[in-house]
């Protein structure tokens, strides 16, 4: 799995851009940043962009990203997926042709360049080449992390939180040092498995890794010096 960070902070200054990740060069995890990170065939090939709640630290980026898309009628496009109330605010809040054009018709309704999806709480998804659980998460508005695998490595977002009862499951891959969930107090298990979901047919849903090949990074986010407050983590990344 090859993970790319576009941002990682909770508010923009120099040297400083908003929260957004991306998996396999095709799937983003929140977009706060996409248009000041690639370039544009980078962002030509954007396929999905995972959202784990509305507010613009999180989504700024897509829409310039949809502008992009626009601009270049190549036929690229990029679905907006999360659960249905993040989904829908995007969809009625931004791209609502007042604060952005409606760009679910652009250039045409039937071949646009912004595509929307709801993803189902807590259920196993295929989301282009990855497996996405969305797990709901205590924040301000409507917000989940994101339990991700490739059947071979994976990750787990927490998106924006503090404390709460939602327990995180171990990511498929080594188990190497503390990988409990940063809001899981202690006296909570460390871990649930994760929910059942479709078997992919042609690679196991956590097939083995040699220990030589796995190596784990952790990325926390952090708020520029005139920030503050709770900010997402990607925990467990696993992989070659
Ligand atoms: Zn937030």
């Amino acid at each position: 799995m090859k993970l790319r960070v576009l941002g990682a902070f909770g508010g923009e200054g120099l040297g400083h851009r908003p929260t957004a990740f991306l998996i396999n060069d095709r799937t983003l995890i929140d977009a706060g940043t996409v248009s000041s990170a690639l370039t544009v065939p980078e962002q030509l090939s954007i396929e999905h962009a995972l959202i784990s709640h509305s507010h613009l630290d999180h989504v700024a980026g897509l829409v310039y990203l949809s502008e992009t898309l626009g601009f270049c009628e190549t036929g690229a496009a990029v679905t907006v997926t999360g659960i249905d109330p993040v989904v829908s605010t995007l969809r009625w809040s931004v791209f609502n042709n007042i604060l952005w054009p409606d760009f679910s018709k652009i250039p045409h309704a039937d071949v646009p360049v912004v595509k929307y999806r709801a993803l189902v709480e807590d259920v196993e998804q295929r989301v282009a080449d990855l497996w996405v659980t969305p797990v709901q998460v205590n924040h301000t508005v409507p917000t989940t992390g994101f339990i991700i695998h490739d059947g071979s490595s994976g990750l787990i977002y927490s998106g924006d939180t503090g404390p709460t009862e939602t327990r995180l499951p171990e990511p498929a891959g080594p188990a190497r040092g503390d990988r409990q969930a940063p809001h899981a107090r202690p006296d909570q298990p460390r871990a649930r498995q994760a929910p059942a979901g479709p078997p992919r047919p042609d690679l196991p849903r956590e097939a083995p890794v040699p220990r030589g090949d796995r190596r784990r990074a952790r990325a926390h986010r952090q708020r520029p010096p005139q920030h503050s407050g709770a900010g997402p983590h990607v925990r467990g990344v696993t992989g070659r």
